[in-house]
């Protein structure tokens, strides 16, 4: 049989010359294949070629008016009308004389939530005004500037066997900074920072100069104290000195349970224990590590006196990558890490160990993920209740801890916002979020959860971190935040000094909470708003798909190029299909850009889109070749204003672009659009050659899309449900919005005069901010879809500049329009009213849609 087969001639062929059915399915199927192959070949050089031939271009934008002043989770952006630099008592007088708007102060920038800034105002910034007023090595006190970093003072007072007697772990931030939260650090036997201030000098909001010590203006003293610039800018700062000593590190490890009972008869009340501070580790949260520093007479094994600045390193930086981000890396650090970390027990100077430098934090990139605090203060005895209470919260919500490192404070003597006021236990939680807007209201949910548990133990929750608190748990946790206002009223009587923390917190002087107003929009939605929008379905979107959505638009301003183009008569042949490719792949990897710098992409996506693409070149590739061969042909036998198949093919096309601007392209009906061209179209009439060239040409086109069209459209189905879903909005000043808008209906009316208005999806959304954006004067957005950030496509002449507040995300030229540029723009939700004015008053920029993802 083998050999038969073998000697056969005509290689398999049956003795009667006609090959059998199988082979010739295989055959056929051999050549289908290979013909699938072929065309996907030149789809891919088509994408090639079509891509490299289609620049992205640069938009310039004008310059901002504003200056964003972030914090250091990058989470906080806000943008400021201006920043002031003093670096004289003078200058900082003169600036709060001379500022007409809000002003906020900044330190060191590093607290978490906006505590240094509000959108539009002046930020005095302390940074430049630095320096050593005065130090008394004897009396061991020292007086700075408040701009100054507790380094520079280190470095001053170490040479005199000198170290602080009260800051934080890190030496990075200001005095003034350190002073406004009352910071703490990992002392034994000591207070919240504000014991250790002999006093201080205030710049009040009218310019005058008054100093505050606890007997003299006590109570600007108590209020300034751990009072986030409420009531003036502290100027110099009067501060009580250690002695350097030098500390033995030790530790020991426990169950958390036995941490309270160790902790009063080993440490609390132990002579000379200088540092103290006992980390939980995660996820389970049942073991903690305690490590103390005791004073000792033994020689240093560490000859530093201070560590060096920069302390940024690579092993910092995977070391927090593994705890947050490997699957067992919390393990790792308990198991692995600390034991090696730990192994010997070094001596050094106290201000060596008081010399960290937050770059040993830093990750790498805070686009994504961001690595964040929070506080909660706990009366000592009610350790174990808040233990079990937090365990449980960071559990259920799987918060992707580093730690939850405990430290101690004794009673704080009177600041209006203490945070102790009692002996307590610190919690401080070390965690990695995701910066997106779900991430983010995600934990604004459990952090919410915590406040609430650590009320119900009688304790406080620290301020200088997000601002997600609501109102009845600020006040519930600071009960003297009421005095703090009246006095504040007092000094600042036009409300001159805020920040985001005081936007949300502090009320009018008739003691209620005014509505936020297009004009003072503060840069976070309070909590109360938050909650209610939390619970309202899908509210909050993807901003990654809002990005990555583009290049699928793309196609739809080519089929409407498309559709134009035969509408206008225009031949075929004619038309730019493979700068329509071109475009595609630019704006595909232009979002790309933009956007996997920012959130995780999804494979799908990608899949998605080179299903697209590929496609599109191929059609369009082969549209191109048939066009300017055959179709070129018979457009020879075109009579003027074409043939009624033309006619049919240019409303065809205007259909299809009506219809995949709403759903998918697969939705159309190929089907119906075959038949009726056979059906519908008069066989006869001018142009004889060209009417059937088109038809068959056309019946060719629509009977594979609408094969295409019900394989995509199958499994499209099978995989994602439809998305109807209108869409949600959150804007203040809706109540001077009249006549109504189309589509735009108020759905909620949020806390302080913010309203949910939901609108349905695609020209009806782009429809209604556009006539929203007409009365941009009275109506300001706070957030699109639960996101900041907006954006928006059109074209624009060449060398348009974008105006201030928007930036081109990809930018290209117009295929059936080189003169143009096809740009999408990205801009922040609290501008986008008056920036959409703006396009369209100027009137060069010609918006095609705004993104509703
Ligand atoms: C990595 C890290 C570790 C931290 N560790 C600790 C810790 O161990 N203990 C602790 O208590 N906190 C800690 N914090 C929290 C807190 O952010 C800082 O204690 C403090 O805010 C940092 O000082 P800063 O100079 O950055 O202040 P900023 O963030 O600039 O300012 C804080 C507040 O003080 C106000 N302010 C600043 N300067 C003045 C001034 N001269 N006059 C009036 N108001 C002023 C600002 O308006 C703002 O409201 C930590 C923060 C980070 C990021």
């Amino acid at each position: 049989m083998k050999g038969w087969r073998k000697s056969s001639p005509s290689g398999g062929a049956t003795p009667a010359g006609r090959r059998p059915r199988k082979g010739r399915l295989r055959r056929g199927i051999g050549f289908l294949g290979r013909a699938i192959g072929l065309v996907f070949l030149f789809g891919a050089a088509v994408s090639v070629a079509s891509f490299v031939r289609t620049p992205g271009i640069d938009v310039e934008a004008a310059p901002e008016t504003g200056v964003r002043v972030d914090e250091i989770t990058r989470l906080y952006p806000i943008t400021m009308a201006r920043i002031s630099t003093p670096k004289t008592v003078e200058d900082i007088a003169a600036a709060l004389r001379g500022a007409t708007g809000k002003v906020s102060i900044g330190g060191g920038r590093n607290s978490m939530g906006g505590q240094t800034a509000t959108p539009g105002g002046t930020q005095i910034d302390l940074r430049d005004y630095r320096g050593v007023v005065a130090f008394d090595p004897v009396a061991k006190t020292i007086t700075v500037r408040s701009g100054t970093r507790w380094r520079d003072v280190q470095e001053a007072i170490d040479p005199a066997g000198l170290a602080v007697k009260i800051m934080q772990t890190y030496n990075t931030f200001t005095v003034g900074g350190a002073l406004s939260v009352n910071c703490h650090g990992r002392y034994i036997g000591q207070w919240p920072m504000i014991q250790s201030v002999r006093g201080l000098t205030l710049v009040l909001p009218d310019g005058r100069v008054v100093s505050a010590t606890p007997k003299e203006n006590s109570e600007l003293f108590y209020a300034a104290v751990g009072g986030y610039g409420a009531v003036g800018v502290v100027a110099d700062v009067s501060l009580d000195l250690a002695a350097n000593s030098r500390v033995r590190r030790e530790d020991e490890k426990m169950p958390v349970a036995a941490y309270a009972s160790y902790f009063r008869s080993k440490i609390r009340d132990a002579p000379g224990v200088v540092f103290h501070n006992a980390d939980i580790y995660p996820p389970a949260y049942e073991d903690i590590h305690a490590v103390s520093y005791r004073q000792t007479d033994a020689p240093v094994t560490v000859e530093d006196r201070i560590r060096p600045a920069d302390q940024a390193s690579w092993v910092h930086r995977l070391a927090y990558n593994v705890i947050t981000g490997w699957p067992k890396g919390p393990w790792i650090r308990e198991h692995v890490m600390d034991p090696v970390l730990f192994l010997e027990n070094p001596v050094t100077w106290r201000n060596y160990e008081a010399s960290y430098d937050i770059s040993e934090l830093e990750p790498a990139s805070r686009q994504k993920t961001t690595y964040v605090l929070q506080e909660y203060f706990v009366p000592i005895e009610a350790f174990d209740d808040f233990t079990e209470r937090m365990r449980k919260i960071l559990r259920t919500h799987e918060v992707d801890a580093v730690n939850v490192s405990v430290r101690h404070a004794l009673p704080d003597p009177g600041s209006l916002l203490a945070w102790a006021p009692n002996e307590v236990f610190a919690f401080v939680l070390y965690y990695r979020q995701a910066t997106d807007p779900a991430a983010r209201y995600e934990v604004g949910r459990w952090t919410r959860e915590l406040i609430d548990a650590v009320l119900a133990c009688g304790g406080r929750y620290y301020l200088p971190y997000q601002p997600v608190a609501t109102r009845r748990q600020f006040t519930s946790a600071y009960p003297r935040s009421a005095e703090l206002f009246a006095l504040k009223r007092r000094v600042d009587p036009t409300d001159k000094l805020t920040n985001t923390l005081w936007d949300l917190y502090a009320p009018d002087a008739t003691g209620s909470f005014p509505p936020a107003t297009p004009l003072r929009l503060p840069a976070a939605l309070p909590a109360e708003a938050r909650i209610v929008l939390d619970e309202v379905k899908d509210y909050t979107r993807d901003e990654a798909a809002e990005l990555m959505t583009h290049p699928e638009w793309d196609l739809v301003y080519s089929s409407e190029a498309y559709a134009r183009w035969l509408e206008q008569g225009r031949k075929p042949s004619g038309f730019p299909y493979i700068a329509c490719v071109g475009t595609f792949w630019r704006s595909y990897y232009g979002t790309w850009r933009a956007a996997h710098e920012r959130y995780p992409i999804g494979i799908g996506s990608h899949v998605l889109l080179n299903v697209i693409g590929m496609s599109t070149a191929m059609e369009y590739g082969l549209k191109e070749v048939y066009e300017n061969t055959f179709g070129r042909l018979s457009e020879l036998a075109m009579p003027p204003g074409g043939t009624d198949e033309d006619r049919y093919a240019a409303r065809i096309a205007r259909e299809y672009v009506g219809l995949i601007e709403r759903v998918g392209w697969y939705e159309f009906d190929f089907g119906k659009a075959l038949r009726e061209l056979w059906t519908t179209v008069p066989a006869s009439g001018p142009g004889f050659l060209r009417k059937w060239e088109r038809r068959f040409f056309l019946s060719g086109e629509y009977g594979i899309k609408a094969t295409y069209a019900w394989l995509i459209g199958l499994g499209t189905r099978m995989s994602y449900t439809p998305d109807v879903i209108p869409r949600g909005i959150v804007a203040v000043g809706w109540d001077e919005v009249s006549p109504a808008i189309p589509n735009l209906a108020p759905s909620a009316r949020l806390d302080r005069g913010y309203t949910l208005l939901t609108v349905p999806r695609y020209n009806p959304f782009r429809d209604a901010l556009l006539a929203l954006s007409e009365r941009s004067g009275s109506v300001r957005l706070a957030e699109v879809c639960g996101s900041e950030r907006v954006t928006l496509t059109g074209t624009a002449p060449r060398g348009w500049i974008a105006p201030a507040g928007a930036t081109s995300v990809v930018a290209y030229a117009v295929p059936v329009d080189t003169s143009r540029n096809r740009i999408l723009l990205e801009v922040g939700a609290r501008d986008l009213l008056e920036v959409i004015h703006r396009l369209r008053t100027e009137g060069q920029f010609r918006i095609d849609h705004v993104y509703d993802y």
